[in-house]
């Protein structure tokens, strides 16, 4: 069994988009990329994450803005204040912090990100790239995980993968990402029958449900790549989706957690906004061109 380390793949990616700031930008005098998350309430995962993104945009050179915004913030306020970083040439990308505090539509407030600036890649029109394989960017999470199989040259074709997980933010995506690589890819929810069985002729089992320790031996192949994408809080700390001491012994590849796929987001979060600030960057080119 091998640990995948999401930490130390992550820190190799950070460390040429480091170089590529450095380079295309900070050497050059032009303003580096900089990407703003906007955080509504006081969720204190949330804080955590959002200052753990500001860290990772400074260590690599870029630019970061926080917006805090109050929980009982209005739809148009926290609308208002994307229209405006979406307005402002120095941001490249924004980063709509979820969960959303209850009564805010999640859905309608993403879609007021413009796609070129969408950090996630989750506003309606991004996952329709994805989906019809025509992005550049996509989920930070999922891309993270396949980051994380390309890394370790881990096959894809032809296997059989397993996603546990609906969400736009993770299963979904990463399903879509999966079967662009040609795997056989099954999704599985809260309201899969057999779900111990399905899971156990997979490949490559992916878990992205919020339930601490929920995979157990028997729903993992022996010899399967398992990635827990779960970070749960519990009296023993974070713990993923997947009851990590005993089904390691049955893997080939697992991701631990932390140090798994958590590491991998942020770094792929970066990536994704190096990606739209040089997207941006070729348009305006483009349009200088075409009014000379
Ligand atoms: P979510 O939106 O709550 O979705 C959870 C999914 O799990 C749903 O599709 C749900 O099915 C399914 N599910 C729940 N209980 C289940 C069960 N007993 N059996 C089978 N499926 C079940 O969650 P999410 O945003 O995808 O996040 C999932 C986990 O990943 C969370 O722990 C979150 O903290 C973590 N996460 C980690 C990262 C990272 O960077 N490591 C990033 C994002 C999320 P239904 O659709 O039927 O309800």
């Amino acid at each position: 069994m091998e640990i995948l380390n999401g930490k130390e793949l992550s820190a190799r990616l950070k460390n040429k988009i480091a170089e590529q700031i450095a380079t295309d930008y900070l050497e050059k005098g032009k303003q580096p990329p900089a990407l703003a998350c906007v955080l509504v309430g006081d969720d204190p995962a949330s804080k955590i994450y959002v200052a753990s993104k500001e860290k990772a945009c400074r260590a690599v050179g870029m630019g970061s803005i926080i917006r805090v915004l109050p929980a009982n913030s209005t739809e148009q306020e926290v609308e208002s204040c994307i229209k405006e970083l979406a307005a402002d040439n120095s941001v490249s990308a924004i980063l709509l912090q979820l969960p959303l505090p209850r009564g805010l539509n999640e859905r309608k407030i993403l879609n007021s990100i413009p796609p070129q600036k969408d950090a996630d890649a989750l506003t309606d029109i991004c996952l329709g790239k994805l989906f019809s394989k025509t992005h550049t960017i996509a989920p930070c999470t999922a891309s993270g995980i396949m980051e994380l199989l390309k890394d370790k040259q881990i096959e894809i074709s032809g296997k059989r993968a397993v996603v546990i997980g609906r969400s736009l933010l993770v299963g979904k995506s990463v399903a879509n990402l999966l079967e662009q690589a040609n795997a056989t890819v099954t999704i599985c929810h809260s309201k899969t029958q057999n779900l111990d069985q399905i899971a156990s002729q997979a490949d490559i089992l992916i878990v992205a449900i919020g339930k601490p320790n929920f995979v157990t031996p028997n729903m993992v192949k022996t010899g399967a790549v398992v990635i827990d994408v779960g970070i749960n809080r519990t009296e023993n700390g974070i713990v993923g989706d997947v009851d990590y001491s005993s089904v390691a012994p049955k893997c080939s590849y697992i991701t631990p957690v932390p140090g798994g796929v958590g590491p991998m987001t942020i770094a792929m979060l970066l990536s994704n906004t190096l990606t739209l600030a040089k997207e941006q960057e070729k348009m305006k080119e483009k349009n200088s061109e075409h009014s000379r």
